[in-house]
C-alpha cells in the first residue's frame, strides 16, 4: 500500500477511535451526571464488610448501613446510619465548593472535620459515580483510552490511585470502576465496582446494584438504591468550622527503635512511637532466628540491617510471624528475599503466600522488583532449634488465644521464659479482670507443662498502660486471685 495513503488510514483510524472515545464518555456524562444545578436524591442500603483484626485471614464481620445521598456533578452529600455490634453510628459527608466536611453522632457538638478528599471522589462512587464520571470528563485529555467493539475503557490517575472506567457502547453506560490502590501492608489492592439495574428518572440513568469486589473478590459489598428523584436542594448543609483547614498527608518514615541485648544470644528490638512493637532476635552459633516483623516491608528491611550489624558473617535463617495479624507478619517480605525460612503453621500458609506475593507495582520493595520464592517449615505440634548451649520450641497454642486460630509462641527453657505477641492484658496500675486471651495463654502454659517465670509480650509497648514484660506470678494471679 501506498506509504501515504496508509498513513492516512492510521490518522483517521485513530481519529476515529479518539472521537468515538470522547463521544461515549460525552454521552455516558449526559445520561448519568445531574446537571442544571438539580439533586439526585437516593435513598440506599450498603451492606459492608469489615475487615479488622480477626481469628482467619481475610474474615469480615457485616458493618450495614442504610442512608441518603444528594449528588451533583462536583456536590456530594451523605447522612446514613452504620449499624455496628449492636450500636447506631450516625454521619454526614459533604463535599461541596471544593470542601470536604464530615459530622459524627454527637449532633449537638457539630464536630466537623476535614477528610482525604483524595480517596472520597473514589469511594463516594460505590453510591453513585456521577462525581467521578464528571472528574474524568474533566480530565479526558490526560485519559488513556483504549476503543473496543462494545465497549470504551478509560484510565487515569486520580491522586493517589488509578482508576479505570468501562463505558458500554450499547447504551452509554457506566458497567465497571476499577480502583488500584496502594496499602503498605497488601501492596496492590484492585476494588472492583460493577454498576447493574439501571432505572430512569428524568432521563437520568442511575444504577440500582453496585457490586464492590475488592482483594481478588475475597471480600464483597453490597449496595441497593431503594428509591430516587430529581429534587432542588440537598437534605443538609454544614457549616464549615472556622480553623477548618486539611490535615497534610502523613509522612511515612522510619519509627524510632532501639535494641537491647537480653542475655549472651537473644536480642529484642523495639520499634517506638505508633508501631510500638517488639521484636524477638536470637543469635545461635551459625545463625539468626526473627520473631515479629510489623506493618510494612521497609520496617523489616530496618530490622534485618540491625541484625546485620550484630553479626553479619550468619544468615537469618529462620523467621516467624507469630500470628497473621500485620504487626507480626507486615514485613515479612524483606525476610523472604533474605532466603529465610517462614515458620508457620500449614492453614495460614495461603495468606503467607498473599502477603509475600502479592505486587507492589505503585511502590515497589525488593520483593516486588525480583521475587524470590517462600521457604517454608511447618509446625505441628511443635519444633525445637538448637545449637551447642542453647535450644529454643515452638508451640502453636491458637485453639487457647481466642484471638487467632494461627499463633505460635517460642519457648527458652533455660530463660523460663516465654516471648507472644499480644496476650496479656495486665495494667501497669495493678489488677483488672483478666481476659479471655490471658486466662486462654495461661491454660496452655500449664497444658503444654511448661516451666514459665517471665512473659515478653511483643504488643502493645508503651502508651497503653500494659505491661509487657510479666512475670508468671503477675499473670497467675491475675487469674487464680482477681
Ligand atoms: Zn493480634
Amino acid at each position: 500500500m501506498d506509504k501515504k495513503l496508509l498513513h492516512l488510514l492510521v490518522t483517521t483510524i485513530i481519529f476515529l477511535n479518539t472521537t468515538i472515545a470522547q463521544s461515549t464518555l460525552e454521552q455516558c456524562h449526559k445520561k448519568q451526571v445531574p446537571t442544571d444545578g438539580k439533586y439526585l436524591k437516593l435513598d440506599f442500603r450498603y451492606d459492608y464488610q469489615f475487615y479488622g483484626h480477626y481469628n482467619k485471614p481475610f474474615k469480615t464481620l457485616a458493618q450495614p448501613s442504610d442512608g441518603r445521598v444528594w449528588v451533583t456533578a462536583d456536590s456530594f452529600h451523605r447522612s446514613d446510619t452504620t449499624y455496628w455490634r449492636g450500636k447506631e453510628y450516625y454521619q454526614k459527608f459533604q463535599y461541596a465548593n471544593g470542601d470536604l466536611l464530615n459530622f459524627e453522632n454527637d449532633t449537638a457538638a457539630q464536630k466537623v472535620k476535614e477528610l482525604d478528599w483524595e480517596q472520597f471522589v473514589v469511594s463516594s462512587a460505590k453510591y453513585n459515580p456521577a462525581l467521578i464520571i464528571h472528574t474524568f470528563l474533566q480530565k479526558k485529555e490526560e485519559l488513556y483510552t483504549n476503543v473496543e467493539t462494545d465497549k470504551t475503557i478509560y484510565a487515569g490517575k486520580i491522586y493517589d490511585s488509578e482508576v479505570t472506567l468501562t463505558i458500554d457502547h450499547s447504551d452509554s453506560l457506566l458497567k465497571t470502576l476499577e480502583v488500584l490502590h496502594y496499602d503498605p501492608f497488601h501492596g496492590d489492592v484492585v476494588t472492583k465496582l460493577s454498576f447493574t439495574h439501571y432505572a430512569e428518572v428524568q432521563k437520568l440513568s442511575i444504577p440500582q446494584d453496585v457490586i464492590v469486589s475488592s482483594y481478588g473478590g475475597r471480600i464483597i459489598d453490597s449496595l441497593k438504591v431503594s428509591s430516587y428523584e430529581i429534587v432542588d436542594e440537598p437534605g443538609f448543609s454544614l457549616e464549615k468550622p472556622e480553623n477548618y483547614e486539611y490535615t497534610p498527608k502523613p509522612v511515612t518514615s522510619i519509627p524510632e527503635f532501639k535494641i537491647s541485648k537480653y542475655n549472651d544470644y537473644i536480642y529484642f528490638f523495639e520499634f517506638l512511637g505508633s508501631v510500638d512493637n517488639r521484636s524477638l532476635i536470637i543469635e545461635f552459633d551459625e545463625y539468626f532466628i526473627v520473631a515479629r516483623a510489623p506493618i510494612r516491608s521497609e520496617l523489616g528491611e530496618v530490622i534485618i540491617d540491625e541484625v546485620k550489624k550484630i553479626n553479619s558473617s550468619k544468615p537469618i535463617k529462620y523467621f516467624l510471624f507469630g500470628h497473621h495479624h500485620q504487626w507480626g507478619i507486615g514485613g515479612v517480605r524483606p525476610f523472604i528475599q533474605e532466603g529465610s525460612s517462614i515458620i508457620t503453621e500449614k492453614e495460614v500458609i495461603p495468606y503467607l503466600e498473599y502477603v509475600g506475593y502479592q505486587p507492589h507495582s505503585l511502590n515497589p520493595d525488593s520483593q516486588s522488583l525480583n521475587q524470590k520464592k517462600i521457604k517454608t517449615v511447618v509446625v505441628e505440634d511443635s519444633l525445637t532449634l538448637s545449637d551447642e548451649n542453647h535450644s529454643i520450641t515452638f508451640y502453636p497454642i491458637g485453639s487457647y488465644t481466642h484471638h487467632t486460630d494461627d499463633f505460635l509462641i517460642t519457648y527458652f527453657p533455660d530463660e523460663k521464659m516465654v516471648f507472644e505477641d499480644d496476650l496479656v492484658w495486665i495494667k501497669e496500675t495493678g489488677k483488672g479482670r483478666a481476659s479471655k486471651r490471658q486466662i486462654g495463654f495461661y491454660n496452655a502454659i500449664n497444658d503444654l507443662n511448661l516451666e514459665v517465670e517471665t512473659v515478653v509480650q511483643s504488643w502493645p509497648l508503651y502508651g497503653y498502660g500494659y505491661k509487657n514484660i510479666i512475670s508468671y506470678q503477675e499473670l497467675m494471679d491475675s487469674i487464680e486471685n482477681p
